[in-house]
């Protein structure tokens, strides 16, 4: 200790001009020499320190560690700082505890060994640091909560665009329904203007023509014009009887009625019926062996499908052709199929067949609605039947028609 009072003027003249705190001590671990730097961080007066152990500056919870560490450090002398990694604190006069960092210069001097501490007070440091690491975690904090916010926002975002897309979707929809509503209300009005015109004139005609023959023998001329009107008055019925039905079939309103019946009576009907149509020539063949056939089903719509079919083969044939009516009788169905040699259905045509008030275009020259085909296949469908056919133009087309048949219980 004395070797540093007697070198104290050179000590003081060094350790002065650093900004550190310096504090020497011997390898009893007894303080020799401070600088001001080190009374002033430690809140103690000039030479205080001097002849204390250097304990005095380390809080209690340190002196066991510190002893450890000396005791290494004795060991391998070299210059380096203290306890890297590890936080240290010191111990000031009025027991307050600051955080510091310690570098050691171990050094001789006249044979005796001592230890030189550079001392740094880095209170204000840690209080940055702390200050930064504060300001990170509410930074963080922040993030987390946008993160969440903005995770909010694009998931609200998303639902949004899927009901805007969905609405659009609707509306398109909308929008092409109402299209198709009116080329489909084009197509009707003038197919009514078109399919009422000819009845109308037939019958303003035959009207004009009944007048006109006053003497008693015309009798035969007027009940050929009278048999006139009741045929045409009769073809608008069926019209307008059709584009209700398809009202009707649009509305689900339709009604079926199951009875069991007679295939033979209805086959009977409906090619009486139609042999009235047939052209020069035609000629319908259909089975003869159902007499005692009894099926269970609505009996109205298969007179429709059949009289439709039999009415298109004949109408859609030249003179001297046949017309096919054939029938397969299963246990729980029953298939009809009409074939004919006619002027069939363009292949282009042939998807659109059942469309409402569809017509081929090799179909324009005769009368027609486009009507009967779509109400039947309505019909069949409501029963769970269908309807299909092969057609090849100019060659002709064949029908066919299954339908199921309720069991004798069922209905
Ligand atoms: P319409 O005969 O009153 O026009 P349909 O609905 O019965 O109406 O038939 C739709 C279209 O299908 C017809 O216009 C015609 O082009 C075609 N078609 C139907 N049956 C036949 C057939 N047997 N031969 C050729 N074309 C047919």
């Amino acid at each position: 200790m004395r070797v540093f009072d007697q070198n104290s003027n050179i000590f003081n003249l060094l350790s002065e001009a650093v900004s550190e705190g310096i504090l020497v001590v011997n390898k009893d671990q007894i303080i020799v020499a401070t600088n001001s730097r080190t009374n002033e961080m430690f809140g103690y007066e000039t030479d205080e320190l001097k002849g204390s152990s250097l304990d005095i500056l380390l809080p209690p919870s340190h002196h066991e560690f510190h002893k450890k560490h000396v005791a290494q450090y004795h060991k391998n002398r070299n210059k380096r700082r203290m306890a890297h990694g590890r936080e240290l604190f010191g111990l000031r006069k009025n027991k307050e505890q600051f955080p510091l960092e310690i570098g050691l210069n171990p050094f001789s001097l006249y044979g005796n060994s001592y230890v030189m501490a550079l001392i740094i007070d880095i209170t204000d440091v840690k209080e940055r640091e702390r200050e930064i690491h504060e300001l990170n975690a509410n930074l963080e904090k922040k993030i987390k909560k946008r993160t969440v916010e903005l995770r909010d926002t694009v998931a609200e975002l998303k639902k949004e665009i899927k009901l805007r897309v969905s609405a659009e979707k609707k509306i398109k929809n909308a929008l092409q329904k109402e299209r198709e509503l009116n080329e489909l209300k084009t197509k009707f009005l003038s197919l009514v203007s078109h399919e009422f015109k000819t009845p109308l004139s037939g019958i303003m005609t035959s009207a004009t023509l009944v007048g006109k023959y006053k003497k008693e023998e015309q009798q035969e001329k007027r009940d050929k014009h009278l048999k006139t009107i009741i045929g045409e008055v009769k073809r608008l019925n069926t019209i307008l009887t059709d584009f209700l039905s398809i009202e009707r079939l649009r509305e689900g309103k339709e009604v079926y009625r199951f009875t069991d019946f007679s295939l033979s009576k209805v086959i009977n009907e409906v090619v009486y019926n139609s042999n009235m149509l047939l052209k020069i020539g035609q000629r319908i063949t259909y089975p003869q062996n159902i007499e005692d056939v009894i099926i269970r089903q609505d009996e109205k719509i298969v007179n429709l499908v059949l009289t439709n079919l039999l009415h298109n083969a004949i109408k859609y044939s030249s003179e001297d052709t046949l017309i096919d009516l054939k029938i397969e009788l299963g246990t729980n169905q029953i298939i009809f199929s009409v074939i004919d040699q006619g002027i069939g259905i363009p292949e282009k045509d042939q998807r659109h067949i059942f469309e409402r008030y569809f017509r081929a275009e090799n179909a324009v020259l005769n009368s027609g609605t486009g009507i009967g085909l779509h109400i039947i296949k309505g019909h069949l469908e409501n029963l769970n039947g269908s309807i299909s056919f092969v057609s090849h133009e100019n060659k002709g087309s064949t029908f066919t028609v299954t339908l199921p048949l309720a069991d004798a219980n069922g209905s």
